[in-house]
């Protein structure tokens, strides 16, 4: 017989084994020195083990748990009935502050394209500079080659 793991030698020591296996087990254990010794180290360490003190707490931590799962916590109350639409206070400011920036984005918006939104002097700016300040190469900007820029031929 090969000799056992160490699952079945903790098998053996707890009394788990069935009889006809435990016979079995027995005899090899007679025969072979290596597993008497495991067996030997095995049941001292269980003994060594069992002989540890248990560890005691000072205190009821159930009590300690049940009642902080039984109170209210401290930094939040109920909610009032009747809070009505201060509730919604801060949605609404973000609201006003959300739409200020759309007015204020698109007034900016309407400046750069030379007030065309306004009226007035927007008169005097050409429908083709408008266009130009999205050219992959913005005016003043130098081109190395016009092929490169898309420019026609004669622009500068
Ligand atoms: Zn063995």
């Amino acid at each position: 017989m090969t000799c056992p793991r160490d699952t079945d030698l903790s098998a053996y020591v707890d009394h788990m084994m069935k009889p006809p296996e435990r016979a079995r087990f027995n005899g090899h254990l007679q025969a072979c020195p290596i597993c008497q010794q495991r067996l030997d180290d095995m049941t001292a360490l269980g003994t060594s083990l069992r002989a540890l003190p248990s560890p005691q707490l000072g205190f009821d931590l159930a009590a300690q748990w049940n009642d902080r799962l039984h109170t209210q916590p401290l930094g939040r109350r109920p909610a009032r009935a009747g809070a009505g639409w201060r509730g919604w206070m801060p949605v609404g400011l973000a609201g006003l502050t959300t739409g200020l920036a759309l007015v204020s984005g698109l007034w900016l918006g309407g400046l750069m394209l030379g007030g065309l939104m306004l009226g007035g002097a927007a008169a005097s700016v050409s429908g083709g500079a408008l266009v130009r300040v999205f050219d992959p190469i913005p005016p003043g900007g130098l081109c190395a080659a016009a092929e490169i820029c898309r420019l026609p031929k004669g622009m500068p």
